[in-house]
């Protein structure tokens, strides 16, 4: 296998370089001096990486089959990788087992890892080096724009953090969308124009994102992921995700060109080729537990479809239109860091003064990207490690089970869970107004929540999921991360999808067969934390519309929540 090594694998290294699966950038400062004739690098695949969380098939095959190709191209290029395969003898399933036997081996005079991005690796790392009598160098980590001292500063003396100013700051300090010191267009934000549904006619002709041929090693990956975690959830049946820097950029290209022009009016927006209708060729019905899942994808060339494929894709073509609608799925790829941060954003910028995409659209992804990303990863090393386990809304509902199924009666939560567990992945408002929205209108505990979120989507790496999901969905932080809680009723799923067409229940109720659990629920929540939101400004109209419920209305809801909570609750529950 390693054909090209400089010195003799067994010989002892100056430097051990480890490579984490999140850190696939031979630019990063871990190979800052590296000298092939007296370094080497150290990547381990490790099983307790799948299943600390219940891991999705997709993810774990992703991480694997990307490694496995920085693996490759580093050998490539003569350097000394000593890399772990999971289905190796021996493996010893963890990472502190792994590193240490190699360490004891081959005894490296200094250990080097770019900052983790996840807290409890950075201190595995640390207690294993320290266990072995070796030094463990930290490098920073360059993929991101905002150092974690930066964010530091940024936080620093300020009372509440918020992204639009981190984000301004971003803008100014890095030069994107400005003109001279001013914002472009005159206006730091679009987000009000990015706010369009798709109406009756649907989204139309999309241009489906560029799906990645399953090479050898590929095949490899999803025919080991698809024997060892037979038993985990999902699909790996349409995996086509970019493995390798030359497809993410690729990946990148596709969604610049065919996409980024109408992302920002559509951002929010949701759509189900089915409506409500089981029969339609929607997601999320099929029982994923089926042999049918273990049927991989075959080898085929890269390609990029539109929506009005030829009859046998047609089906398929609607499903991932559904999915991936006008947004990038670079996620992955950026956080995998086979894609760099500033490539994508310089790439949205030159769009717009090309006049090949308008600023909303521009400004709105820049925005995710500079703003959102950056300022995620920021509160996460700001307040780690105690972050993790806030649950200021005082939460203990169990996670349901149709979270891990998609078997349930709501239609909404159907679509995007089938979603989920078809790809591994479900846009930014499915995540937080669909799933997120019922787990905290639930009362579900944010830990089992942020378990689900880090386990199912191929994007998922703490430093990222964790503030979405406990912070910004769950308000689980109390506010640190996000204003207000981000709660609605039905109506708002109902305004931004066809979801809601044809499911069992009425968003407009919120008592009686035919509520929408949903607007139940959101009144409930609204009652059950009256006093805590009424600290809250910006909850100021919500609590104004509560206050016109009379008391038998209050009555018949928490009557009705309570009857909701009951079923989610139960094994199987398919409310
Ligand atoms: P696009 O819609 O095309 O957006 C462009 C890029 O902006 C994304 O690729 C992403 O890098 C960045 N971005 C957008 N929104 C955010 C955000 N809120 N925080 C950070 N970056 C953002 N993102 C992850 O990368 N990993 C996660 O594990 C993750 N978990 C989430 C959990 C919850 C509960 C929520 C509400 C959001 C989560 N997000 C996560 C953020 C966001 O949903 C995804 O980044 C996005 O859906 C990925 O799809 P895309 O690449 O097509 O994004
Ligand atoms: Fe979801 Fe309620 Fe609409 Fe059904 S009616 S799709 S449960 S929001």
């Amino acid at each position: 296998m390693n054909k090209s090594v400089n010195f003799h694998p067994q010989a002892r290294p100056r430097h051990l370089v480890i490579v984490l699966g999140d850190q696939l950038d031979s630019d990063s400062a871990g190979f800052d001096g590296f000298d092939p004739e007296l370094d080497a690098v150290w990547m381990a695949e490790v099983a307790e990486e799948s299943t600390h969380v219940w891991s999705h098939k997709a993810r774990i095959a992703l991480f694997l089959s990307a490694m496995r190709h920085f693996r490759d191209a580093l050998r490539q290029r003569s350097v000394t990788v000593h890399y772990r395969q999971l289905d190796e003898a021996g493996n010893h399933g963890a990472f502190v087992g792994e590193l240490t036997a190699t360490v004891q081996r081959l005894s490296p005079r200094k250990l080097i890892v770019v900052e983790p991005g996840e807290w409890r690796v950075r201190e595995s790392l640390q207690m294993t080096a320290l266990a072995l009598g070796v030094i463990l160098e930290l490098r920073p980590d360059r993929h991101f724009l905002s150092s974690r001292e930066e964010f530091a500063a940024h936080a620093k003396g300020r009372k509440q953090l918020r992204m639009e100013f981190f984000y301004r700051e971003m803008r100014r300090k890095h030069d994107v969308l400005m003109d001279g010191g001013e914002p472009v267009g005159g206006v730091w934000n679009l987000d009000a124009d990015n706010r369009e549904s798709f109406g009756k006619a649907g989204p139309g002709d999309v241009p489906l994102p560029v799906s990645f041929a399953t090479d050898g090693i590929t095949l490899e990956v999803l025919t080991l992921v698809a024997q060892r975690f037979a038993g985990h959830p999902g699909s790996l049946a349409h995996f086509d995700w970019p493995v390798t820097p030359q497809q993410a950029r690729m990946a990148l290209v596709d969604f610049i060109e065919h996409r980024l022009p109408d992302f920002g009016k559509y951002e929010d927006a949701m759509w189900s080729s089915g409506g409500g209708n089981e029969s339609a060729p929607g997601l999320g019905l099929r029982d994923l537990s089926s042999a049918s899942e273990l049927q991989l994808p075959r080898p085929s060339p890269v390609k990029r479809q539109r929506t009005a494929a030829g009859p046998s894709g047609a089906a398929h073509a609607l499903v991932r239109r559904d999915a991936y609608l006008f947004h990038s799925r670079l996620s992955a790829s950026m956080n995998l860091k086979l894609l760099d941060p500033r490539e994508v954003i310089a790439a949205a910028e030159e769009a717009y003064r090309a006049g090949r995409a308008p600023l909303a659209s521009v400004e709105g992804f820049i925005r995710q990207i500079l703003g959102w990303r950056e300022f995620v990863r920021g509160i996460y090393w700001h307040f780690m490690p105690g972050y993790r386990e806030l649950n200021v809304l005082d939460a203990g509902e169990p996670l349901p089970d149709f979270y891990w199924t998609g078997k349930t009666e709501m239609n909404c939560l159907r679509q995007a869970i089938g979603q989920t567990l078809e790809f591994g992945y479900a846009h930014h408002i499915q995540r937080l107004m669909v799933t997120g929205l019922f787990s905290l209108l639930l009362g579900v505990r944010p830990q089992a929540v942020h378990e689900w979120y880090l386990a199912m989507y191929v994007d998922a790496v703490e430093w990222v999921e964790l503030p979405n999901t406990l912070g910004m969905s769950q308000h689980g932080d109390g506010g640190l991360m996000a204003s207000k809680p981000y709660v609605a009723s039905g109506k708002y799923i109902e305004r931004m999808s066809n979801y809601c067409q044809g499911c069992r229940f009425d968003p407009a109720k919120s008592t009686g067969d035919d509520a929408c659990p949903f607007t139940t629920l959101y009144w409930d929540f609204l009652l059950r934390h009256e006093k805590f939101l009424a600290k809250n400004q910006r909850m100021a109209m919500q609590l104004k519309n509560l206050a016109r419920l009379d008391a038998p209305k209050r009555q018949a809801i928490q009557q009705q929540a309570t009857r909701c909570r009951a079923v989610c609750r139960q094994p199987a529950a398919a409310v």
